[in-house]
């Protein structure tokens, strides 16, 4: 018995085996006591058991501390008072004293046990109320027998003391308490360990000696021979080992066993408890008046036990079954309905709306939600998450089938008029963009809602097209600048659609090869030489012919692709500007500007892999310019901040692409580590007949000058935007006055110092 991989008993030593000696001298006392004929031997071996058996609890308790210790102290003391009692009868023997000063702590005794046992079973959580009257049932049967069988009988012997009587017809019904208990500590143990056993065989054996006093009894006698004691011995001496090891601390320990519903074990010991009142009616050959009001008592009993228990099983059933169907149908986080349950509440909705109403959805995604959940962790992202769902359900009205359909994702339908449905998606957003105070600190979130709804009288759209269609116009939402909502159109599902192919279409072009860089040039507007170029991205697709970015990028941005694109880029252009500054195209100062998007500014890898990418092309950092746009700035949960400076530190420089188009806040311009601005084409196009485009464009100069920020306006198409560029101190220029972006064979043919220059 390896006893050492016991959980819990890591202190145990060579010592644990104290049960086992206490087995070997209990079992060597009791054989000492079951042979010698000397009063005072026998009484020495029962002591030594029973009082030790009652010490060896205590020190066990001691020793193993388990939880609760009252059982053990009660098992205890009831060694101690059935050992005095024991003494004590056999004095009342030898001396012909009264022997119901045995009785006075024989009884106590067993109330002790009883108290002991019953505190096992009171540990555990819920003890299971099949087991409890399943016990009953048991108990009953057997405590039936034993009166009718033993009690009636010892307390009905006629010529002697009424007390004593009375007291021999007790014990008998003791016994049926005790197999309850024991049945019940049986039921309900999950751990059955060797102490288990112990206490278990402890407790069955003193039911033998009980049975054997019994037997006696009925004969009027109160005493036999001393083998009669023998279960008793064994049973304390057992007691006391189950005291002494470690398995002990198992036995009130809080778990039980999940009790079945009905099982075959069960149904083998149930079963012969409620046959006994008829075995016993029919046993008994001419049953006095007493005996037929208990068997008529006792087996009402056992039919109402087995009716509550037949009722505890069928509720019992039903609540699991409940509890099962709750489970299967709502979302554990937020008690809402799940997927499943809420498509066919919509089902109802749209089967049970009115000819002037429809069945509006709500496709409801939060904005930010990952940066919460990442940077404050999922337990805060939890609470955001059911915080949410409270709002939800206390904005929308009762009517409306609410549920969480993803991480961050809820939906909402209900069947109204169209301008109710307008105005709860604005209660909506407006509920969820107030701030959330957590624990440590306050969280702002915002929603995007996307909005589809049945159509016509007949409603004949499914559920599932609705939550699909309320899906894109989602999407659109966020693209509209996200805490806002947007109606679903069949346009943005051919949209979608678009982009799916657009994106699939990309991966192969990449892997194809059948994307390539064409290089425009960046000039000095006083004098036309060239100064850099810009590295712009061309896609050939095989039927389309020649893809301009602004059709692909955003695709690309959207579902991540950018950031192999971007890195494809990166390595082209740097490869390019290498290659032509050793074949002398171009001069040292010459300078390549490689744009990157937002998506890739998020990419914490980014900066590595610049810096990995000028050493792998032997490039100085100040050749390489980096365009970003206005957006990634004002986003404060880009981290841009970061990501700028570590770019910066590499030593590029960051210019800001698109100016002026964005947001009209430019104090960031100063907080972050930008070295220059490209001037919008659509300022340069109002050059000369629109004067607001020249004011702005002084404006941007004067305000780059005082940061001592870099220049450069684009699309420049003819000499007019030149010269006025030029005469507000712009210094540098793009555009197709100088020349298109062209394939990097023909740049160099038109840009290498040799080269004639056809433009300008
Ligand atoms: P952008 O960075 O503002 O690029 C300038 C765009 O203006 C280019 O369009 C260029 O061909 C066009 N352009 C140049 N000169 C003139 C002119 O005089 N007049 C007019 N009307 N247009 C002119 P393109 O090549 O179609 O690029 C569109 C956008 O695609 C770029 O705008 C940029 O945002 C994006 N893009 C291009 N290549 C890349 C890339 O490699 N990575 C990333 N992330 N974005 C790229
Ligand atoms: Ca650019
Ligand atoms: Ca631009």
């Amino acid at each position: 018995m390896s006893h050492a991989t016991v959980p819990g008993t890591d202190r145990v030593t060579g010592r644990a085996r104290g049960w086992a000696g206490f087995l070997a001298i209990g079992f060597t006392a009791a054989a000492v006591y079951a042979l010698t004929t000397a009063a005072w031997l026998s009484a020495l071996s029962f002591s030594v058991i029973g009082v030790g058996a009652g010490l060896s609890i205590v020190y066990g308790v001691h020793r193993y501390r388990p939880s609760p210790r009252h059982p053990w102290w009660f098992l205890a003391a009831a060694c101690f008072f059935f050992t005095t009692g024991a003494l004590l009868r056999g004095w009342a023997q030898e001396t012909g004293a009264a022997s119901v000063i045995a009785d006075c702590f024989t009884i106590p005794g067993y109330a002790l046990m009883f108290i002991g046992l019953n505190g096992f079973l009171r540990s555990r959580t819920g003890v299971k109320r099949h087991a409890v009257i399943d016990g009953l049932i048991v108990g009953l049967g057997a405590t039936l027998v034993f009166a009718i069988l033993f009690a009636v009988p010892a307390a009905s012997v006629v010529g002697r003391d009424g007390v004593v009587s009375a007291l021999a017809g007790l014990y008998p019904l003791l016994d049926g308490v005790l197999v309850l208990l024991v049945l019940n500590l049986a039921f309900a143990t999950a751990r059955r360990g060797p102490s288990y056993y112990m206490l278990i065989s402890c407790m069955s054996l003193m039911l033998v000696g009980d049975i054997a006093y019994a037997i006696i009894g009925t004969a009027g006698r109160l005493t036999g021979s001393p083998l009669l004691d023998l279960p008793f011995l064994l049973g304390f001496t057992l007691v006391g080992g189950a005291g002494l090891h470690p398995t002990m601390v198992d036995i009130g320990r809080d778990e039980s066993l999940p009790v079945q519903a009905w099982s075959l074990r069960r149904l083998v010991l149930i079963l012969p408890a409620l046959v006994v009142p008829f075995v016993l009616a029919v046993a008994i050959g001419h049953p006095s008046t007493l005996e037929r009001v208990l068997l008529a008592v006792g087996g009402a009993a056992l039919v109402g036990l087995v009716l509550a228990r037949a009722v505890s099983a069928v509720r019992g059933y039903a609540a699991a079954q409940e509890q099962y169907e709750y489970q299967a149908t709502h979302d554990p986080l937020t008690g809402l309905p799940n997927r499943a349950r809420w498509f066919a509440e919509v089902r109802t909705l749209l089967a049970q709306a009115g000819p002037d109403e429809q069945v509006w959805v709500f496709f409801l995604d939060l904005d930010g939600f990952k940066y919460v959940n990442d940077s404050r962790g999922h337990r805060a992202g939890d609470q955001v998450i059911t915080e949410v769902a409270a709002r939800l359900r206390q904005c929308a009205p009762a009517s409306a089938a609410i549920a969480r359909v993803g991480g961050d994702e809820f939906v909402v339908a209900y069947g109204a008029a169209r301008h109710d449905a307008v105005r709860l998606a604005d209660d909506i957003l407006r509920t969820i963009r107030k701030t959330l105070k957590m624990p440590t600190v306050d969280v702002v979130i915002s929603a995007s809602i996307g909005i589809a709804h049945s159509t016509g009288p007949e409603h004949d759209v499914t559920a599932e097209d609705l939550l699909r269609d309320a899906d894109t116009a989602m999407y659109q939402a966020k693209a509209n600048g996200r805490d806002n909502w947007a109606m679903f159109d069949p346009v943005m599902r051919d949209r979608v659609q678009e982009r799916i192919e657009i994106d699939l279409a990309l991966r192969e072009a990449m892997a194809a090869g059948c994307l390539h860089l064409e290089f425009q040039p960046v000039v000095e507007l006083a004098g036309g030489r060239i100064v850099g170029a810009e590295a712009l991205i061309r896609w050939t697709h095989p039927t389309r012919g020649v893809i301009g970015p602004d059709s692909f990028i955003p695709v690309a941005e959207e579902s991540g692709l950018i950031i192999e694109l971007g890195r494809w880029v990166m390595h082209e252009a740097m490869r390019q500007l290498a290659q032509w500054r050793a074949a002398g195209t171009v001069g040292e100062d010459f300078w390549m500007s490689i744009n990157v998007s937002p998506r890739q500014l998020r990419d914490p890898r980014l900066a590595g892999e610049l810096s990995a990418a000028l050493r792998r092309h032997r490039l100085p950092a100040a050749s390489v310019v980096v365009e970003l746009t206005e957006s990634v700035m004002i986003d404060p949960t880009s981290g841009a901040d970061q990501a700028l400076r570590s770019l910066r530190d590499l030593g590029l420089s960051l210019v800001v692409d698109d100016f002026g188009t964005g947001f009209s806040a430019l104090g960031y311009l100063r907080t972050y580590p930008v070295t220059g601005v490209k001037i919008d084409k659509s300022f340069v196009v109002g050059l000369g007949h629109n004067p607001e485009d020249e004011a702005i464009v002084r404006a941007v100069v004067a305000m780059s000058s005082a940061l001592q920020l870099s220049v450069v306006a684009e699309g420049v198409e003819d000499e007019h935007q030149r010269d006025l560029l030029a005469r507000v101190g712009v210094r540098h220029g793009q555009g197709w006055l100088w020349g298109r972006a062209v394939d990097a064979e023909t740049f160099a043919a038109l840009w290498s110092p040799g080269a004639v220059q056809i433009a300008a």
